[in-house]
């Protein structure tokens, strides 16, 4: 890769960060005066496979510096639709060595990457092009299956030089926060420089292999594989035209007439049995399109008015709400719930409205019954906490207190706890909530202020202080070895 330019500085360099991270974003950027001349420049070649430990801080790094930059749907039922469509594929794919987490960027690209440590980002535009589940899934087993074949460390060992431990550096000085603002900034524009350099990612055995194990992931998990082939075929018959000119999906995994063929007959043949019902993905594609509609009012108007499906009224209602038309928006929601009671999608849209026209007390009341329906649905459990702050403190810390019970991992849930817990009075549990918080969002420093903070506070309580001592250590030793990391490259 590159060998003949490896002396060249700056720009090269920043590529070949860049393609590593198999990121391919949209912004614009010019390469002079690139702040990557700035990294720590450290000579050897690393000819080791990278440790899953590594690669995850690497991973961590990376995302946690894409955060910053704000291009990520915020949109909580979004969002846990899709890490449940990946969740149930990783459950398909044999792979423990790390979860997977899965991010919808607000981009209209038809672009995915898998960056390391087992972060798989999908581009609105392409859930907007696929045409059913088994498209959306078939491009999510695929990266997935870079990931669990290791392609993406491979590359990274196997590639020359200060790649890694530049890479590192980068996603240590990441992890640590504030101690080199430059390389966390430098970590987001590697990505782009990636695009703009087009560096071919992934190889033809790679790609083969992607497409093998991934059509094993869909069958296991219930899915038909032939929706993996029928996408990447779709994109490369439009390849020229439209959107799908300088596709970086087609550039990162190169399509062929041979692979296509390849790996349709492989998906014919484990074809599942059984078909689940596309609801939540019918819902989930038409609240990305209201989501990202730039002109809600305008385009709402537009809808198939001759035969609106239950999913299109539904992204009608969410353009008006957009538009600030919220009663309208009620009016169709509510005639939506009466014929779909069980559909949270509706249900907390509907729940969002009344609360712009000040029906707090039907929105709680709705949404009650949702969690009725799905009990422990963490969505649904952060909304109603959230509405319940004001005016039943005490209620909403308890549902949440739960919540964090079932779902300890989970950033937003922890989060809302956290919120509750003041609200309701309870300032040790608050502080201990946001440094569970800020461990998850790797923001250790932050982490570790709130856990000594938690631990003034329960000054009378020996058991909460010896949890928290041991938990600030843990922080303190991640943080000394994100910092080892910084300063001496992998
Ligand atoms: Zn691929």
């Amino acid at each position: 890769m590159n060998t003949s330019n490896r002396s060249a500085h700056g720009s090269v360099r920043a590529a070949l960060l860049g393609s590593l991270l198999g990121a391919c974003l949209a912004a614009p950027l010019t390469l002079q005066a690139s702040p990557y001349d700035n990294l720590p420049d450290m000579g050897e070649a690393i000819d080791r496979d990278i440790t899953v430990a590594e690669e995850l801080a690497m991973g961590e790094g990376f995302m946690h510096a894409l955060k910053r930059q704000a291009i990520f749907v915020d949109h909580p039922l979004l969002n846990h639709y899709i890490q449940s469509l990946g969740e149930r594929l990783a459950g398909a794919s044999g792979w423990n060595a790390y979860p997977f987490h899965f991010t919808v960027i607000r981009d209209d690209q038809v672009n995915a990457f898998a960056a390391p440590g087992g972060h798989i980002s999908l581009f609105s535009g392409l859930i907007l092009r696929t045409d059913n589940e088994n498209e959306l899934a078939g491009v999510m087993a695929h990266e997935m299956a870079h990931v669990t074949q290791r392609h993406i460390a491979r590359m990274i060992a196997g590639s020359s030089m200060m790649s890694l431990t530049a890479l590192a550096a980068l996603a240590a000085a990441a992890l640590v926060g504030g101690s080199n603002p430059q390389a966390a900034a430098a970590a987001v524009n590697l990505g782009i420089a990636g695009a703009i350099q087009q560096q071919i990612n992934f190889t033809r055995d790679h790609e083969y292999e992607a497409d093998r194990i991934g059509i094993q992931i869909l069958s296991g998990a219930s899915f038909d594989p032939q929706g993996m082939v029928s996408f990447f075929e779709k994109l490369s018959r439009q390849e020229g035209d439209g959107f799908y000119v300088h596709n970086e999906l087609l550039r990162t995994h190169p399509v062929t007439t041979h692979r296509i063929a390849e790996a349709s007959s492989r998906a014919r043949e484990a074809r599942p049995s059984k078909v689940f019902n596309q609801t939540d993905y019918a819902y989930a594609k038409a609240t990305l399109a209201a989501l990202l509609e730039p002109q809600p009012l305008a385009s709402a108007t537009h809808i198939d008015k001759a035969h609106p499906s239950h999913a299109t009224r539904y992204q009608e209602a969410l353009l008006l709400a957009r538009g600030g038309r919220h009663k309208d928006a009620v009016a169709m929601l509510e005639g939506l719930l009466k014929a779909n009671s069980d559909n949270p999608w509706i249900a907390t849209a509907l729940a969002d409205s009344y609360r712009q026209i000040r029906e707090d007390d039907k929105a709680q009341a709705l949404l009650q019954n949702q969690l009725a329906l799905f009990p422990g649905h963490p969505v649904i459990t952060i909304e109603l906490g959230q509405l319940m702050m004001a005016n039943r403190p005490e209620q909403a810390y308890r549902l949440l207190r739960d919540a964090v019970r079932d779902h300890p991992q989970d950033s937003a849930i922890l989060g809302a706890f956290a919120e509750t817990a003041a609200r309701a009075g309870r300032p040790a549990e608050h502080h201990e909530a946001m440094g569970l918080f800020f461990i998850q969002e790797r923001r250790l420093p932050e982490a570790r202020a709130e856990l000594e903070t938690a631990r003034a506070y329960s000054a009378g309580n020996a058991i909460a202080r010896q949890r928290l001592a041991a938990m600030i250590e843990n922080v303190e030793t991640e943080i000394i070895e994100a910092r080892r990391r910084t300063q001496e490259g992998f």
